[in-house]
């Protein structure tokens, strides 16, 4: 038995899933400013780094420093350096990855859907070098409801200046 209650808020989620998709299409399609071949990135990426941003690997739950990461600043790619997230949107979800509500801006990241390990899950990529950076949920908290469950390892913190 779905509930009024349930039904107004799987609504309102896939509404916010659909505006976070919304402007970017599908990876295959996309193009990005940053391109370099996989010999390039591995010699630019740490082996952890590759992993998450090139093969979408996902790096153990409570294994990134970002997790823990309480300074105000912002969260970079460690692919290309573009601006991801900004510590104002940072929460603890308690899942063990960090963990934030909004991107720092529209064209930060992409999304795709990702029906991988037999999930339907929504992907997260780097909007500059294509790098996957982790997935998107419609669990979050206000307000957007939105759950965006980052690799640390796919970031850099640039703690804003004091
Ligand atoms: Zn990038």
């Amino acid at each position: 038995m779905i509930t009024k209650r349930f039904l107004l808020k799987s609504l309102a989620s896939t509404a916010a899933i659909g505006l976070a998709l919304r402007g970017r299409s599908a990876l295959a399609a996309e193009t990005f400013a940053v391109t370099r071949t996989n010999v390039e990135w591995r010699k630019l990426l740490s082996a952890e780094q590759y992993a998450v941003l090139r093969q979408s690997a996902t790096e153990q739950p409570y294994s990134s420093p970002l997790d823990r990461e309480k300074r105000r600043g912002t969260f970079a790619c460690a692919g290309c350096e573009q601006d991801l997230f900004s510590s104002t949107t940072k929460f603890d979800s308690g899942t063990g990855w960090p963990s934030f509500w909004a991107p720092i801006d529209d064209k930060a990241v992409g999304t795709e859907s990702d029906t991988t390990f037999g999930m339907v899950r929504t992907s997260v990529h780097c909007g500059r070098c294509g790098g996957h950076l982790g997935h998107v949920f419609d669990d979050g908290p206000k307000p957007t409801g939105l759950r965006y469950c980052m690799n640390g390892v796919a970031m850099a913190f640039k703690p804003l200046a004091a």
